[in-house]
């Protein structure tokens, strides 16, 4: 696809979410960057990409399946235990609508258990997959005490597009609080660390810096 047309793309899809889905957070409000990982954790990406947030002295929050967290508990412990965020995506990564609310509820319960019985925190922060959540569904996310986090850069790097190429469409959404999402994936491994560090630089080149919705999430 076109680049320009790709970049259009991406910010129309972000101003029509933004419209018609619940409250949530779409931008840090405190005003630096806050970089997100989601749909691990995974043994290919995960430590490794705790090893660059510390060398690059960068806290992230990082949005594990409770399927993901329930095989690798180590690593929901390593993320913690380094000081970044764990937040709960779901138990299987489905659309919500293929659940009930019940199931929906029930799934929710399963991924923060799963969370904390690893590292002894329970998530406060949700990220719908799909970015995708109704009404009714963000009430259950809100009464289990957790906030809705949405997205603002997102490069749809679940494909392999190559480092370059994400860093590219993530820089082209960059403001003053943008929440980016960069997802973990078994298959692209090498553009998911290559990216975080591109894209870690690349914030800071344009004078911005990072921090944690941990601190607006306990407000
Ligand atoms: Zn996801």
């Amino acid at each position: 696809m076109d680049k320009v047309i790709c970049d259009i793309r991406l910010k129309l899809l972000r101003q029509a979410a933004r419209k018609v889905l619940p409250d949530g957070y779409w931008e840090n409000h405190l005003g630096d960057c806050h970089l997100t990982f989601d749909d691990g954790p995974f043994p290919e990406t995960t430590p490794y990409l705790a090893e660059l947030l510390f060398e690059k002295s960068v806290g992230a929050t990082f949005f594990f399946t409770g399927e993901n967290a329930r095989k690798y508990p180590e690593l929901v412990r390593t993320v913690v235990e380094a000081g970044h965020q764990v937040g709960n995506h779901s138990y299987s990564h489905l659309f919500c609508y293929a659940e009930s609310q019940e199931a929906f509820r029930r799934s929710l319960e399963l991924t923060n258990n799963y969370i904390e019985e690893a590292s002894g925190k329970r998530p406060v922060v949700y990220r719908p997959p799909f970015g995708i959540i109704d009404k009714s569904r963000a009430l259950t996310v809100e009464a289990m005490g957790m906030k809705l986090v949405y997205w603002g850069a997102l490069a749809e790097d679940w494909q392999a597009l190559g480092e370059v190429e994400v860093v590219r469409r993530i820089d082209k959404q960059l403001e003053p609080g943008t929440i980016i999402v960069l997802h973990e994936t078994e298959k692209n491994r090498s553009q998911c660390l290559n990216a975080t560090g591109m894209v870690i630089d690349r914030v800071r080149e344009q004078g911005f810096e990072f921090d944690a919705i941990a601190h607006k999430a306990h407000d």
